[in-house]
């Protein structure tokens, strides 16, 4: 069983299907993390993102093995483990243009579908729903108003690098949104049939009971 939850930069997804997966018995799934490994290789190898084939001859040459680590699943790059480097800058600036390249996309999705050989799966993304696995019946689309999001990212950034200013926190998400949202290929689409739950003055506690409740209704767990 697939549950996909999609929503743009900082609706809530990690939290949120990370607890909702651990309240499941699922196995969490952070699938904007693929997409930053890959820009965290080209950062490292000085590789332009927006040259696509340099970037496709990166992913030949490359290895990205999945590893299952505390019911999540992670992968390693040519055997290292990125960390929290691809939460730095360098690779949120870039990601979304490193996400927009078709090669890539067809690389992460494979990676992504072969994740059900670990178990049932809580997978949030951007293309879940629509894309990687649009038969799943268990779709929620998560969304919050920019500001509210640029608040809750903000927070974040304080807590790992020591300063985050809201408003630019707000254009930098308002640029990747817009990116993620007009990109030819898999651009963030609400998927059909999916729920969609607006975390704007919802805590987190709420938007897991909103999600749970509705997955134990339709009997996907007791
Ligand atoms: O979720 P997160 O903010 O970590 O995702 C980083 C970037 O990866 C997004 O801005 C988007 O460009 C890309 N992404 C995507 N499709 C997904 C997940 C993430 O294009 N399923």
């Amino acid at each position: 069983m697939i549950v996909a939850v999609d929503g743009p930069s900082a609706s809530g997804k990690s939290t949120v299907s990370r607890r909702a997966a651990q309240a499941l018995g699922f196995i969490y799934v952070d699938s904007g993390a693929l997409y930053r490994g890959v820009t965290w290789k080209c950062v490292k190898e000085g590789i332009d993102v927006t040259d696509s084939q340099a970037v496709t001859n990166l992913l030949i040459r490359m290895t990205m093995d999945l590893v299952l680590t505390d019911n999540a699943v992670g992968y390693v790059i040519d055997g290292e483990d990125p960390g929290q480097e691809i939460r730095a800058e360098p690779v949120r600036e870039r990601v979304s243009d490193i996400a927009a390249q078709q090669s890539v996309r067809v690389y992460i999705v494979e990676k992504l579908r072969q994740m059900t050989q670990f178990g049932n799966l809580v997978m949030e993304g951007r293309d879940i729903g629509t894309v990687v696995f649009p038969e799943s019946p268990y779709k929620y689309y998560l969304d919050a108003d920019p500001e509210e999001r640029a608040r809750r990212r903000a927070v974040e950034i304080q807590q790992t690098e020591g300063t985050g200013d809201v408003d630019e926190v707000l254009s930098s998400l308002r640029r990747r949104d817009q990116k993620d949202s007009s990109r030819v290929t898999a651009p963030l689409q609400i998927a059909l049939g999916a729920k969609i739950i607006n975390s704007t003055g919802m805590t987190i506690d709420q938007v897991v009971d909103t999600i749970v409740s509705d997955l134990k209704k339709a009997g996907v767990v007791s």
